[in-house]
Formats: C-alpha cells, structure tokens, sequence
C-alpha cells in the first residue's frame, strides 16, 4: 500500500461522526489495500449487514461530488510513496514501552468487567436525557459527552487523530468531557456562580456519565434541563470564539442557558 491507501478527514467530519474509525483490509489480489470506514463500532445494528457497502468509483465523475473530490485530490500525499509507518499510539512519542502496553491491557480488562452493568446504565442514561425538556441537539449532545464520544482532545488521541490528548489550556490533564464540561477551572467558575449546582460539586464523579446519572437522578426535572443546556453552552464557547461570534461570560452564562 505504501502509504497510498488511507482516508483523510477534517475536524468537521471528526466532530460529525467522532466514533468512527478506518482500518486496512487484507487483500492477496493486489498491492492496495481495502480500506473499512466503521461509523460507529458499538452499533450492534451494523452486524446485521453481511455485505458491506462499497465505495464505487464512478461517483467521483457525478457533478455533484466534483468540489469534493478536486479538494481530496489537491491534498498532498508522499510523492516518494514511502513505506508506512507504524506507530504506537499509546505513548505520546509514538514508540512502545511496557508500562504503556500494560496500562492499555489493564484499561481494556477494566472495560470488559464494566461491559454486563454497562447495558442497565446506559438505558437507565438513554431515558433520563431523552425526557430532558431541552433541544433534541442538546439530548444529542448529552449522550455523546456521556459516552465521551465528543471530538476532545483526548479523544482524538484514542482515535489516532492527535498523538497528545492533554488539555490546550492548563496543559495539565487530559482533555476530555470531564474536564472540558466540569473540571476545568474556567468551566467550574461558571458551575459554581449559581448555588443551584453546588449540590454535585460535595462528590466525585470518575466520568461524566456518571455526573450525568446523579444529576438525572438527584434533581428536579427543570434543573437536569438547565444542567444539560449549561453544559451545551460551554461546549460551543470555544467554537463561536473561534467563528468571532459573541459568548457570555461566566456570570451571565447560566442566566442565558436558562432562557435558552
Ligand atoms: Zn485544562
């Protein structure tokens, strides 16, 4: 394959379908290789489908696709069709160490042993936030944090995206939704100016799932609104900053997510 055969997105394609992954194919045919896309790998529907659905290569000459495709095709790759590089993705330089490979394997046990309770907690999660009198967006946006299937940075790094997953701003932990929703400083300022979510801050939560959970099940039903949508309006502070669009500050955010 020679570095030939791979996919290539954007962060606005990775926001869109964050779970999604691309793998290599075997093929004893030819020197290509076959590439998967998955778009979401937990989706028991997709074992259904014996035959895949296969990219064909006359689409690339219908004249609706034709921006997209002279974009992908002005994307420069290796000319030198150099070999591909492997690369272990669990160590921010790339390289293997034992610690690393341990840490995964420890990882990857503790998830399986989470897999039985995992289908009680996840219906139990599915219910509450679709009964949360909020925009189908923001329910959207809740079950992706909570399934930590958001693009952060820590994130992309397990998808292969970033090679470092550690948060941009106080470079001290890793960027994810607990952090980027609950934990970090600026974040909690605006959750501590309203005493109505002192109630969640006494405990410790290991994911934000789990802060999800106790605030469906310990608060009233117009409060685990406001949560979602303060929450919602933290989320796409950093995306209207970047567009220039005007954000609210930490005092005022909670009173606007409230007349959201
Ligand atoms: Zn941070």
């Amino acid at each position: 394959m020679k570095g030939r055969d791979r996919g290539v997105a954007n962060y606005d394609w990775v926001s869109k379908f964050p779970a999604a992954t691309v793998r290599h194919l075997h093929c004893h045919s030819s020197d290509h290789r076959p590439i998967s896309l998955v778009f979401n790998p937990n989706n028991e529907s997709q074992r259904w489908f014996r035959k895949p659905f296969c990219f064909e290569e006359i689409w690339l000459s219908d004249n609706g696709c034709s921006d997209m495709v002279n974009c992908i095709k002005s994307i420069s790759v290796s000319i030198r069709a150099s070999e591909d590089l492997l690369i272990w993705p669990q160590t921010p330089d790339g390289s293997y160490t034992v610690r690393s490979a341990y840490r995964m394997l420890a990882m990857a046990s503790h998830n399986a042993q989470l897999g039985t309770s995992n289908l009680n907690t996840s219906k139990k999660l599915w219910s509450g936030i679709w009964k949360l009198q909020v925009p189908s967006k923001v329910r959207h946006f809740m079950w992706r944090a909570s399934g930590e299937a958001l693009p952060t940075r820590s994130n992309l790094r397990y998808r292969h995206v970033l090679v470092d997953g550690t948060c941009n701003l106080c470079e001290d932990h890793p960027e994810d939704a607990m952090h980027c929703l609950w934990m970090y400083d600026y974040v909690k300022c605006i959750w501590l100016s309203d005493p109505t979510f002192n109630f969640p801050r006494a405990k410790r939560f290991n994911n934000f799932c789990d802060l999800v959970l106790f605030v469906l099940s310990e608060a009233t039903s117009s409060t685990a609104a406001l949560f979602a949508m303060v929450a919602w309006c933290i989320w796409v502070r950093p995306n209207k900053l970047r567009e220039g669009q005007q954000v609210w500050d930490v005092s005022d955010t909670i009173q606007r997510a409230w007349d959201l």
